[in-house]
């Protein structure tokens, strides 16, 4: 009698479960949750902290790497509400009748201290911002910069396209994407602080001349991120590169390719610099990318020889360790990862062609 019921339980189970089993369609009924990739977006959006505490002191102090280049250098760890966002490097270049700045930090509060230390060295308005990729660790203090000094920001195209609003979730409008900054800080160093669309972008790498200041723009495509550029003054010989080179820490890799790291490298050693300011990291001569040439470089080789020897996905990051870069900062957070984008990356690599295959990623890391 007992094992007759436990049957009976066992097939209604297996018919109750019969949808599930046999039916693979999913019907989507929050359509706002998909990205343009059709990716469930598992972010929900959270409200402001309000907050009445004075406004958070970055305490920034600029450091000058050349005689018309000063730049403020983060700490080189993740954005948290300890460091409000300041774990990346911007800087100002001083032109004839203004300043133009590289990235404009992860706030309004930030960019609006940053140029309180500046003017202490000229007393100039800041015309232009420049911007090398779409993390928002980089450009989320451009609000600042247009609304105070009616700047013009130049900067990739992807700005425009992942992250500017209004969006519409059930029927709300927000202003545009709450990126990673947003959901981590307090209302202290966040205040003010909203997404503003880049003014001028460009197709490929143009060169310029900004209040005196001869500038090369450089495109270097999907590398860190989707579309990163670095900034080459010729007559200076300072390249500003943000995060297609980090030292001391690792990088993050979870939104860009190695093949596309080690082409935006080749790119920046192809110019004539003696000084080179990294979107991460202190170190700025000659060896400063050093690190950076040789994490993809060990990278490359050891993940296309571990898939050559037939290790498997699942393996891969206890093959591949890169011990190298055991002593660097963030090593066992981000490095694991590296590795298994690599893995994903080169599978399909093929040394022939040009176009690296590459799934396009949701996910906006630093
Ligand atoms: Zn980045």
């Amino acid at each position: 009698m007992k094992i007759k019921l436990i049957l009976l339980f066992s097939i209604l189970a297996f018919v109750l479960s019969m949808p599930f089993i046999f039916n693979k369609s999913v019907t989507i009924t929050d359509p706002h949750k998909l990205d343009a990739d059709d990716n469930f977006i598992i972010n929900e959006w959270v409200e402001a902290r309000e907050s009445a505490a004075p406004d958070w002191n970055y305490n920034l102090k600029p450091v000058q790497v050349s005689d018309r280049v000063w730049c403020f250098f983060g700490a080189l760890e993740m954005p948290t509400k300890e460091n409000a966002g300041d774990m990346s490097n911007s800087c100002y270049i001083k032109g004839d009748d203004s300043w133009i700045a590289w990235d404009s930090g992860p706030s309004y509060k930030f960019a609006e201290q940053a140029y309180a230390a500046m003017i202490k060295i000229a007393n100039l308005p800041v015309k232009t911002v420049i911007v090398s990729h779409e993390h928002d660790d980089h450009w989320l203090g451009n609000n600042y910069y247009k609304e105070v000094h009616g700047a013009k920001i130049l900067g990739p195209k992807s700005i425009n396209v992942n992250y500017y609003g209004p969006k519409d979730v059930n029927g709300t409008k927000y202003p545009g994407m709450q990126t990673r900054m947003i959901k981590t800080l307090y209302q202290d160093a966040l205040r003010k602080t909203e997404l503003v669309p880049v003014d001028e972008s460009f197709e490929d790498t143009t060169n310029f001349t900004l209040s005196g200041v001869n500038m090369e723009y450089v495109r270097v495509g999907y590398a860190h991120s989707e579309e990163d550029w670095f900034l080459y003054l010729p007559d200076d010989k300072v390249v500003l590169v943000a995060d297609v080179v980090m030292n001391g820490r690792v990088t993050s890799n979870r939104d860009g390719i190695v093949i596309g790291q080690i082409e935006a490298l080749r790119a920046i050693k192809s110019r004539d610099w003696n000084h080179l300011v990294p979107g991460h990291g202190f170190i700025t001569d000659k060896t400063a990318a050093d690190e950076s040439v040789q994490y993809f470089d060990l990278t490359k080789t050891r993940v296309l020889q571990a898939i050559e020897d037939g290790v498997a996905a699942d393996d891969i990051t206890k093959t591949v360790t890169l011990e190298e870069f055991r002593d660097k900062d963030l090593y066992y957070l981000l490095s694991p990862g590296n590795v298994f984008r690599a893995y994903e990356e080169l599978e399909m690599y093929d040394p022939d062609s040009d176009e690296p295959v590459v799934a396009k990623k949701a996910k906006k890391e630093d």
